[in-house]
């Protein structure tokens, strides 16, 4: 389960994490209520990654300047998901922004570390200057793995390990942890509890922030959809292809956005509905990667030409098409799709039309 970066904060302050003074708007009233001294910033409260990049956060002056602030971040649709509520916080100066995670790593079996000094931007990004500390999870965070990461973020990563530990994090996350008058204060906050240790908590908000509008739309229609932090659509039949196709988007450095899987279905308007909700998620690309069985390629290709028939697609669709059916499939979409033979080519097709 994640929660709303106000719903982190709230754990950190508990924890003695040094956090922004901050208030939850949900109405323009509300913002009357709030006694912290401008400027302010205002965050919207979403789930989605990118949000900053997106223009979900603003700066405000005067209460004339944060209203308006307010309507225009109440308005927006982040990726699909509606904004539900607005935090308001005191405007930090920055020094530095620093980046520091805990993370459930399943491959090293260990509880992974990781810091950066140049936060503020995704992970995926910085690449170059993380310190990596492996933490074995029986011995738990000692001190020689403090003493990796620079002093004045030390006291703020033991607390952050406690909450991981305590909470049944997979991740717990803060970027940017800026320096602000020379002290540590988590700007931000990512925090997904597994999903198997809630009873375990019934601290944690009950609310079900877990599944993003687009992913309870997907639900209820039977389609496994899962919003992620890229701009690449991906639609592939079997859990197995589709993550196989996420993987083989990250070789070509293309981000996955949306996991989309057919399942076996020989239904075309299953197939119209899957696009339906791929469009609304607005990716940059969609990439169909389909090995016909159960699906029939010619059933998929019904369901794509019935719905691009009657909507207008804004971005292209590279199609990897194999299996039953597939010549006839590939003759009915030639007009819709970039049709692309190998696996390979298809990913690294769609990773350049999705680069940003
Ligand atoms: P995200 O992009 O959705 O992860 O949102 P963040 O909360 O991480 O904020 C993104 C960026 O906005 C930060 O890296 C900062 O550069 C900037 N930002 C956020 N809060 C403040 C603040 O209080 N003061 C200043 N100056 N910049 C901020
Ligand atoms: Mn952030």
């Amino acid at each position: 389960m994640k929660l709303l970066e106000h719903m982190g904060k709230e754990i950190f302050r508990e924890y003695g994490i040094p956090v922004p003074a901050g208030m939850v708007a949900e109405k323009k009233e509300d913002l009357e209520r709030i006694d912290i001294p401008f400027p302010w910033v205002m965050k919207a409260q979403v789930l989605v990654g990118g949000r900053g990049k997106a223009g979900g956060i603003k700066f405000a002056s005067s209460m004339e300047e944060a209203k308006n602030a307010f309507d225009e971040i109440m308005a927006m649709e982040i990726k699909g998901e509606r904004v539900r509520r607005v935090l308001v916080e005191e405007k930090l100066s920055i020094e530095k922004e620093y980046y520091l995670s805990f993370f459930l790593d399943r491959s090293s079996r260990n509880y992974l570390m990781m810091f950066s000094s140049q936060g503020g931007v995704d992970i995926e990004a910085m690449a170059e200057n993380i310190t990596k500390v492996y933490i074995n999870p029986l011995a738990g965070l000692q001190g020689y793995h403090l003493r990796k990461i620079p002093k004045e973020v030390r006291d703020v990563a033991k607390r952050l390990y406690k909450i991981f530990t305590e909470k049944d994090c997979e991740l717990a996350e803060i970027n940017p942890l800026v320096i602000s008058e020379g002290k540590a204060i988590a700007a931000d906050s990512k925090i997904i509890v597994d999903n198997n240790s809630l009873y375990r908590h019934p601290e944690l908000p009950a609310e079900d922030v877990e599944l993003t509008p687009l992913e309870r739309e997907a639900r209820e229609k039977g389609i496994a959809f899962i919003q992620l932090d890229g701009n690449i659509g991906v639609i592939a039949n079997g859990a197995g292809l589709t993550m196989a196709t996420l993987d083989a988007l990250n070789e070509f450095n293309g981000r996955g956005g949306v996991f989309l899987d057919l399942g076996g279905t020989d239904n075309p308007e299953k197939v119209k509905q899957a696009f339906e909700l791929m469009v609304k998620a607005e990716p940059s690309v969609i990439l169909l990667n389909l090995f016909g069985g159960i699906t029939k390629c010619d059933t998929v290709a019904r369901g794509i030409i019935e719905f691009m028939s009657q909507h207008e697609i804004k971005c292209p669709v590279v199609a990897r098409i194999k299996g039953m059916n597939e010549e006839v499939a590939r003759e009915m979409l030639k007009d819709y799709v970039i049709a692309v033979e190998s696996f390979q080519e298809a990913a690294k097709k769609a990773a350049e039309l999705g680069g940003d």
